[in-house]
């Protein structure tokens, strides 16, 4: 929270007002007001709406600066839950969030995305039912839903479009589905966007910028703008696998073409590269554990697709000039890909875009895309809760 210059969707300062009063930073209507920059007006709407919520309640008193003692704002947790998913091609991490944002409990399991919407959607009821505490989901206390999936995501419709890894998706109404089985609101994001959102929000102030690029069989992104995700024209914006690099000459990748950045700087990349080589691996995570273990192939073959990451960066960073580039996905598990990414931007950039930039792991971890998602959520409850009124 660097600067006080206003947020200006309804939801970001709903959202901003629950952040500051959580990390204790202002706790009453005044210290509200004058860390956002909004007229006491607007921070009473918020407020009354977010009390109207039951999640912010103002009692106590605070010390008083001359006048009348201010009462004290705080946050209650046990109004409500939100669950959340994040999928990838092999397996489901779950993630129960209070309804102000705060992650209660993890959980992952096993799925098969290859299975259809069908049968990985009533995987993903089940195992939330399980993190839930209760048997069956609850509806009473259950607020909201949100999923992040592997693919590009249609979010005005809710489903995935051309989807390479996940074909039998294509179309199906995702969001619909999972609403009319849940009576509740849902959420449908890219995984890169929803860890984006997630990590920006945990490490960073509303009106600041940020790009987090997740590493892991293959490579996505998800750009923030003024503490907003950047969706594009046709929702792809920050789908950098597939921007062609003068080191990935004419290797196939699975996207058709050929010479993908995705060829030499993502986990499946770097299987295929130690499999040439004669090294027993098979997954992104039989990489990383020979890396661990110092295996020279293997550390070598990180450090290099660290380096041809870094270069595709260092452009993005010196047209975008964020405040922050995060690093998420399996492959971020290692600092020595993150030193290489690191150095390469440093190396590539104007002295102007790396004089303040922070380039490092997400603090997240591998809960990004939970808060991603439950932060869309919220989101969404707050303006539903606006356009009633
Ligand atoms: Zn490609």
């Amino acid at each position: 929270m660097q600067d006080n210059k206003p947020t200006s969707s309804i939801p970001g300062q709903s959202q901003h007002i629950i952040s500051l009063v959580a990390h204790g930073t202002a706790t009453t209507r005044a210290e509200l007001a004058k860390r956002m920059g909004l007229a006491p007006s607007t921070v009473s709407l918020r407020i009354a709406e977010l009390t109207e919520l039951g999640i912010l309640v103002e009692d106590g008193t605070g010390a008083s600066k001359g006048g009348r003692k201010p009462r004290l704002l705080r946050l209650e947790e046990d109004r409500g839950q939100i669950l959340t998913a994040d999928l990838g091609s092999r397996h489901v991490r779950l993630g129960r969030f209070s309804l102000t944002g705060k992650l209660m409990s993890t959980h992952s399991v096993a799925v098969s995305i290859e299975s259809g919407p069908e049968a990985t959607l009533t995987a993903v009821q089940e195992a939330w039912a399980h993190i839930s505490g209760v048997a069956g989901l609850d509806r009473q206390g259950l607020r909201g839903v949100g999923i992040g999936l592997p693919g590009p995501v249609n979010v005005g419709a809710g489903t995935v479009q051309l989807p390479s890894r996940m074909p039998a998706w294509a179309g199906f109404p995702i969001r619909d589905w999972l609403e009319d089985q849940l009576g509740v609101p849902v959420v449908v994001d890219n995984d890169a966007n929803l860890s984006a959102l997630g990590e920006h929000h945990a490490s960073l102030g509303p009106n600041q910028h940020s790009i987090t690029v997740k590493a892991g069989t293959a490579i996505g992104a998800g750009i923030i703008v003024g503490g907003r995700l950047h969706r594009g024209a046709t929702g792809a914006a920050g789908d950098v696998t597939h921007t062609r690099v003068e080191s990935a000459k004419d290797n196939p990748c699975s996207c058709g073409n050929m010479g993908c950045l995705e060829t030499v700087a993502s986990g499946a990349g770097l299987v295929r590269q130690l499999q040439r080589q004669g090294v027993d691996v098979s997954t992104t995570a039989d990489v990383l554990k020979l890396v661990h273990s110092a295996e020279p192939l293997a550390t070598t073959a990180l450090r290099t697709a660290g380096t041809h990451l870094g270069e595709v960066l260092a452009t993005i960073v010196n047209f975008f000039n964020p405040d922050s580039l995060f690093l998420t996905g399996r492959m971020a598990s290692s600092e020595l890909f993150i030193a290489a990414v690191r150095s390469r931007i440093y190396e590539g950039c104007h002295p102007l875009m790396t004089q303040k930039i922070h380039i490092g792991a997400a603090t997240t971890g591998p809960d990004s895309g939970l808060y991603g998602a439950a932060y869309l959520v919220l989101n969404r409850i707050l303006s539903d809760l606006g356009s009633t009124r």
